[in-house]
């Protein structure tokens, strides 16, 4: 059968409610690059088919930063590597509910609270849950977080909160995670999303790409992601951070960028697919090519430690291709 068909043929399942096969994702990961464009242009058309045309815009609050007892090789805020990226603590509840009022009138959906730490102490768990009630009480905006490893108890006192989504991320294959981070598991991040469901959390995974992974390990990722079938996935792109291990990894080629969203689709056809870190620095269109090859999400106003596109910039560009901000 030809490339072609094959695609067709797998994007009929999706209509038609079916999971593809393991093998179904797998084939459609290695359609050769001259079928890319009908693998993309079969991703977003199962997109708008499931979600229509509406992208889902985020704003960050990276509540805590750098100093991180982490050694992610990749992330500036590891305490491990010397990235003269400044350290701050948490702010005032007042200071976040500014910023995410601000957010909201900016047209965000969403708005997160991130922090470059293992896991919260019980005192700054305490602080956040603070903050968290000050943003519902004043701005009516969805909140999500991404706070680390979570215990039991804490994911619950979150869902009280109405916390609606729980970020944290796989970062790459399990046959890769090894030399990506040594202080601490795979299974600790499978443990903890584990635990964020059980608390009815909405799960938000993803990870990072252009790590030096092979495509057999994105598509590894992959399918431990249509395994989880979180209500969001969240891809970064690398970002080399001066100073860290990967500060001079070369930039993976658009075509494989594409390939992994477009498969992300088939698999997740009702997820949200957001393009997040290292979308202005990887991609010569800000995403639009990715916006119409299956993701739906885009991050917007600067990232953790670095900065992004304003949001009236982005705003535009959704509207250009035709798209609802
Ligand atoms: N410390 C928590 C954790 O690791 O789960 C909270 C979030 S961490 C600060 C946020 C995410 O940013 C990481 O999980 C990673 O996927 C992404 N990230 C960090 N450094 C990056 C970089 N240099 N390029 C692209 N994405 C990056
Ligand atoms: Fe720490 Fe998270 Fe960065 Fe890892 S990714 S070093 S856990 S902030």
């Amino acid at each position: 059968m030809s490339a072609l068909k094959f695609i067709k043929e797998c994007q009929e399942k999706v209509f038609s409610g079916e999971r593809i096969s393991v093998e179904d994702a797998k084939n459609l990961f290695n359609v050769p690059n001259e079928d890319l464009k009908e693998l993309a242009k079969c991703a977003n058309e199962i997109t708008r088919d499931y979600n229509g045309n509406k992208v889902d815009v985020e704003q960050l609050n990276n509540i805590k930063k750098n100093a991180c007892s982490e050694d992610c090789t990749f992330c500036g805020q590891s305490a491990f590597f010397d990235t003269g990226i400044e350290t701050y603590q948490l702010p005032s509840p007042e200071e976040v509910v500014t910023k995410a009022k601000k957010a909201k009138e900016e047209g965000a959906e969403s708005y997160c609270l991130v922090a470059a730490w293992r896991e919260p102490s019980k005192k700054d768990f305490t602080n956040v849950c603070n903050i968290i009630t000050e943003i519902n009480e004043k701005v009516g905006i969805s909140v999500e977080c991404s706070l680390g490893f979570l215990t039991k108890e804490q994911a619950k006192k979150l869902k009280e909160l109405k916390v609606k989504r729980y970020n944290h991320n796989l970062e790459t294959a399990k046959s890769k995670f090894p030399e990506i981070c040594t202080t601490h598991t795979y299974q600790d991040r499978l443990d903890t999303l584990e635990i964020a469901r059980e608390a009815g959390l909405e799960l938000c995974t993803g990870g990072i790409i252009g790590l030096g992974e092979t495509r057999e390990q994105r598509m590894e990722m992959t399918l431990e992601l249509a395994r989880i079938y979180p209500e969001e996935v969240t891809i970064n792109i690398l970002v080399p951070v001066p100073g860290t291990p990967l500060e001079l990894q070369v930039n993976l080629p658009n075509s494989e960028i594409t390939r992994i969203f477009s498969v992300i689709r088939f698999l997740l056809p009702e997820s949200v697919i957001k393009i997040s870190g290292g979308r202005e620095t990887n991609l010569d269109d800000a995403g639009e090519e990715l916006l119409q090859s299956g993701a739906n999400g885009i991050i917007t106003q600067g990232y953790l430690t670095m900065d992004g596109n304003d949001a009236q910039k982005d705003r535009k560009m959704i509207e250009k291709i035709g798209l609802e901000a």
